[in-house]
């Protein structure tokens, strides 16, 4: 009944970039990490060396050298380039947060009277920028529906720029054909922006098929703790010098701390990940085993409607797990009040297992009727499964189900 996503591609030179991409072998005062440089500007040490740098001719000793904090930062710079190796990317681009580099992309490229193209199943806080911000700029959207991939060539006009979706989506784990996603955007000479949070590098790479922008919220698995809010953009040189342009403009930098922060979570990034795709596959087939549960959403289950996609695309299916308990809206708050391991919280990727009801979380705001309308029951739970022991979650899930 079920199946395990067995994907040739290894993730054996992943986990070692994970560790060591983006360090020299001698760093500054001899120092094994990453140094925290915490400034917000640099220093010249007379008006020469200012006109030189100005020039972009070569400074004193020829190391590169950063002018004011908002430009660069030589703690976050190393910390983009290991999210560019891990991505396969030529470059990368740290923010502040996940919306930040969202948001300061599709500001970047596009411009009034241009189009864009989402597919629903999109985080929320895109879809309210595109709909609402970028509509005010003059900047029209067509909304596909996800996996519909007719209704996503037909929606492109002569001024649509720019492809926006996720992969796998919030909540249902849909999964993107990412080659055929490819392949009809440069026929019609339109870039694609993906954004796969929910499978991170050690899952799927993007920029491999063909995609031309991958973007994280960096807040989930890659810095994996729950403690920094960050977001990244891995593309072309072209693309991420021209991204980094405006991101000087629009400001939402990385604190260097914050980077520093998110470097020590990126070097546990492929242990946590394995652990993470395995313990979830384990919760899935117990659910989808389970009475009570009506519905199990999990893109490495054989039931889920982009399985075979993901098991030729992805190396595992992720940490995160969708269900359906039988009942009530009630039935099912009952349901996560008596799971005792998972914390109720948003959010995804970290250590913690977290659990949530789609309906009273993000959508709390909508009346059920709106929410079906959305796609999201009353019934479901979304489980962000992290690092403990799979035999105590499943056992965690078992007594809750077995309650009330
Ligand atoms: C959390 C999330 C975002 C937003 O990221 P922040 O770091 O919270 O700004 C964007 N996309 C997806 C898929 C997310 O899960």
């Amino acid at each position: 009944m079920t199946a395990t996503i067995d994907n040739p591609a290894t993730t054996q030179r992943t986990a070692t970039e994970a560790v060591h991409a983006g360090r020299s072998r001698q760093q500054p005062h001899h120092a094994l990490i990453t140094p925290l440089v915490q400034t917000a500007t640099y220093t010249f040490e007379d008006t020469a060396a200012l006109t030189d740098f100005m020039h972009g001719k070569t400074w004193g000793d020829g190391a590169p050298r950063e002018e004011y904090g908002r430009y660069g930062n030589p703690t976050t710079r190393a910390v983009e380039e290991r999210l560019a190796a891990l991505e396969e990317a030529d470059d990368a681009l740290l923010f502040g947060s996940g919306m930040a580099a969202v948001t300061t992309t599709l500001l970047s490229m596009l411009s009034a009277g241009s189009h864009v193209i989402l597919t629903d199943d999109c985080y929320r806080r895109t879809r309210q920028f595109v709909w609402q911000f970028l509509r005010r700029l003059g900047i029209e959207s067509t909304t596909v529906p996800m996996g519909d991939y007719e209704a996503l060539e037909a929606a492109i006009q002569p001024n649509t720029r720019l492809i926006v979706s996720e992969s796998p989506t919030n909540p249902y784990l849909r999964v993107l054909d990412l080659p055929r996603l490819a392949q009809i955007a440069q026929a019609h000479r339109v870039k694609t922006l993906i954004d796969t949070t929910f499978a991170t590098p050690l899952n799927v790479r993007p920029l491999a098929y063909g995609i031309d922008l991958v973007v994280h919220s960096a807040t989930k698995y890659l810095s994996g703790h729950n403690d920094v809010l960050a977001g990244v953009v891995a593309g072309s040189a072209d693309l991420i010098a021209a991204l980094r342009g405006s991101r000087g403009v629009l400001g939402g930098v990385l604190d260097p701390h914050a980077a520093w922060l998110l470097e020590r979570g990126v070097k546990t990034l492929a242990l946590r990940v394995r652990q993470q795709n395995e313990s979830t596959l384990r919760l899935a087939q117990f659910l989808e085993d389970h009475p009570r549960v009506e519905r199990v959403w999990y893109p490495g289950l054989e039931s889920h409607p982009d399985h075979e996609i993901a098991a030729a695309q992805m190396v595992g299916g992720g940490g995160v797990v969708s269900f359906e308990i039988a009942g009530t809206v009630e039935d099912t708050s009952r349901f996560v009040d008596a799971l005792l391991i998972p914390v109720i919280a948003p959010s995804l990727g970290g250590v913690e297992s977290l659990v949530e009801q789609p309906a009273l979380m993000s959508y709390f705001d909508k009346s059920p009727e709106e929410r079906l309308e959305l796609g999201i029951k009353d019934n479901l739970v979304r489980y962000a499964v992290g690092i403990e022991d799979a035999d105590d979650l499943i056992a965690d899930l078992q007594r809750a189900l077995a309650q009330g």
